[in-house]
């Protein structure tokens, strides 16, 4: 946490627990002396005197002068999010998208060049392809766990790697170690999608990830409200992504600020229990015979059970799995469920049900998603809060139509 900050807020300087940080961290009180964290839904901030005003906005002073500029309400998101993160500082977005849109306004320039897993959310491949490759930033796309492709895409112009580990749905795990050697050998950062695990299970600048990205409406929501996103990284970086974000906007409101801050305070245990219910779903469905293959890092059979073990505290909320048959046998299995929620949504208490193929992944080229593995009859749960024999009453119900 920033000294001053740590002052303001009263908190002992010795805290290292991941649930002290994420109930505590980064909260300074009004003279109300409020106990839950106060929302600031301003757009401006008066000033004492019009010499104030003149030095609040030559950055003589500090303070509030645009809630474009800083919030209080966003600032304390972004100090507790840090400190959960392991982070020098953190920088909230309107959305998970803004995120990656920010880093590529700070980080690219004309002639650059990046090397992105094939297996990463579907509109960081459509922002890629469809807007930053306009201004002449060449893409790569390589295997996620594909070390030597990674390897041979590198090249003297290229300014960052980009995965998420486990990739989605499939769950596929990358040694985050061993790109960022990649990496920085070529003086290119490695930036980390971390969505799914949330600095609750794994903490990708442990094994030398340069930066870590967010999307703040899944997991660190937890239910299901407001969209936003987190980016996290050495003090320098992110205050070049601060200045982005001052002129261009895409700054997160602080609504959705205190939405997310109120998630945080329960993410470690929320992820516990979404990874206890999925591990247990996993060993259920992994024994029943109209089932093929089910795809959870929890899992031993899982090629990468190990080294999932090694970089996460558990294995996440997101399981997937074929069933014997074709695509209508997986849309069969979907529409006989009755308590799981037919949408492609994740990080939610509610657990959700999505056939890849023709949702997610539908965009796809038949050609591509075989290479990405993902059949048609496939299945993703994201296993959400729900009780255990609810969960597997329901998948009975569609196994059932199978
Ligand atoms: C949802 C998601 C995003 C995009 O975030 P938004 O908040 O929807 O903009 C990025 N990466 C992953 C892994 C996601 O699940």
């Amino acid at each position: 946490m920033d000294e001053e900050l740590e002052q303001q807020s009263g908190l002992p300087s010795d805290i290292e627990g991941i649930d002290t940080l994420a109930i505590r961290a980064g909260q300074v009180r009004t003279p109300e002396g409020e106990h839950s964290e106060a929302i600031f839904p301003t757009s401006s901030y008066v000033f004492e005197s019009a010499a104030h005003a003149a030095a609040r906005f030559a950055g003589e002073e500090a303070g509030n002068v645009y809630s474009r500029y800083t919030n209080p309400t966003v600032r304390t998101f972004e100090q507790r999010f840090a400190a959960l993160d392991g982070a020098e500082q953190a920088v909230a977005t309107s959305s998970g998208m803004a995120g990656i849109l920010t880093l590529c306004m700070v980080l690219l320039e004309a002639g650059d060049h990046i090397i992105c897993s094939k297996s990463v959310f579907g509109s960081t491949i459509s922002l890629f392809n469809r807007y930053i490759k306009k201004f002449n930033v060449d893409v790569s796309y390589v295997t996620l766990t594909d070390i030597d492709g990674w390897k041979q895409a590198i090249t003297d112009k290229t300014r960052f790697l980009l995965l998420e580990t486990p990739s989605n749905p499939l769950g596929e795990v990358v040694d985050i170690q061993q790109l960022a050697d990649i990496a920085h050998n070529n003086n290119a950062l490695l930036i980390v999608d971390n969505t799914f695990c949330t600095p609750a299970l794994q903490k990708p600048r442990e094994f030398g990830a340069d930066i870590t990205w967010y999307s703040a409406t899944k997991y660190i929501d937890g239910q299901g409200r407001c969209l936003g996103g987190v980016l996290a990284g050495d003090a320098k970086v992110m205050e070049e992504c601060v200045g982005f974000l001052r002129t261009a906007g895409p700054t997160m409101s602080p609504f959705n600020a205190w939405v997310f801050l109120k998630g945080l305070e329960t993410l470690r245990l929320r992820m516990d229990a979404h990874s206890a219910n999925a591990l247990a779903l996993a060993q259920w469905l992994d024994e029943q015979s109209q089932i093929e293959k089910v795809y959870y890092g929890g899992l031993p059979s899982h090629a990468g059970h190990e080294l999932a073990s090694r970089q996460q505290r558990a294995y996440g909320g997101v399981l997937s799995f074929e069933v014997k048959g074709d695509k209508s046998a997986a849309w069969r299995f979907i529409d006989n469920t009755e308590l799981v929620s037919l949408t492609a949504n994740l990080g939610d208490a509610k657990s959700t049900i999505v056939h890849p193929a023709t949702t997610t992944h539908g965009r796809l080229a038949q050609e591509e998603r075989d290479e990405a593995g993902i059949r048609d009859n496939l299945i993703r749960v994201a296993v959400g809060l729900e009780d255990l024999v609810d969960l597997q009453r329901d998948m009975e119900r569609g196994l059932s139509a199978l």
